[in-house]
């Protein structure tokens, strides 16, 4: 059978494809493309010439049936999504798990990644975090995700579009208080890059009073919440145990 290779592309700047990502998506029969017109003009860029293909998310499931039959015949193929890493806010779940589940060899080719690039640039804790996605798009979904977040001790990334920044900050700062810090990456690898961080009552303000911070792309890094304060809980609850503890048999 023939593998699937799922390839990261730029999210900007054309020089991060890899060399390796430019010889996978020579050598494959097929790539696999979220939109193959936007695609095009990168495979033009780099002068490839291989066949491509339609998978999003509407054709997905359909075409993931098709897509592994041609695998399992021998034919190799690469998955790319209209920038950075397929998956990740993206699509590809449906034919790498179909792929998976064919037992056809699935193999990655990292390269750039937004939500990655921003935390590694964010000077905030690292060792474990989390990745929420898009928050949802109307303000009471957005708020009730932002509560069920609020007590997160981990650093936590969330992507959003340039037009709905500001509110999404302001319900940050209402959800999280105005302390929380929080980091705008903007533009990633591009020629306006910006890493901001500041408390969320700032941030809010920086960003309002400048509509260019409200234009590109852009990824959210949020500050874990604070540990709970007052060691006397944890005290009482360590005295409490260690009663419970010493009635065990
Ligand atoms: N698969 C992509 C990845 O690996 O990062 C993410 C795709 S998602 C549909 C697009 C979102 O990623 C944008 O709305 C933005 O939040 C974020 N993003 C993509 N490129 C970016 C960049 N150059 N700078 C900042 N954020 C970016």
């Amino acid at each position: 059978a023939g593998t699937l290779f799922v390839v990261a592309t730029p999210i900007g700047n054309l020089q991060d494809m890899s060399p390796r990502a430019l010889q996978v998506l020579k050598d494959v029969k097929l790539i696999a493309a979220e939109d193959t017109r936007h695609s095009a003009r990168l495979m033009q860029h780099f002068g490839i010439g291989t066949p491509m293909t339609a998978c999003h998310d509407h054709n997905e499931r359909d075409k993931g049936g098709r897509l592994v039959e041609r695998l399992l015949a021998g034919d190799d193929i690469a998955l790319i999504s209209d920038a950075g890493t397929p998956l990740i806010s993206d699509p590809g779940y449906h034919l790498v798990r179909q792929a998976r589940e064919a037992g056809v060899k699935v193999s990655p080719v990292p390269g750039a990644c937004a939500l990655i690039a921003a935390l590694s640039g964010a000077g905030m804790p690292s060792d474990r975090f989390a990745f929420e996605g898009f928050l949802p798009a109307k303000a009471h979904g957005r708020r009730q995700r932002l509560q069920a977040l609020a007590a997160e001790d981990r650093t936590w990334m969330v992507y959003e579009a340039p037009h709905r920044l500001l509110e999404c900050l302001q319900d940050m700062q209402q959800e999280l208080g105005g302390e929380r810090r929080v980091l705008l990456a903007r533009e990633l690898t591009k020629t306006f890059e910006t890493l901001h961080s500041a408390p969320l009552a700032e941030l809010v303000a920086w960003v309002a009073s400048d509509s260019d911070q409200q234009r590109g792309e852009c990824v959210l890094v949020v500050e874990g919440a604070p540990a709970p304060e007052g060691d006397a809980v944890g005290d009482d609850a360590l005295r409490v145990l260690d009663l419970l503890l010493a009635e065990l048999p």
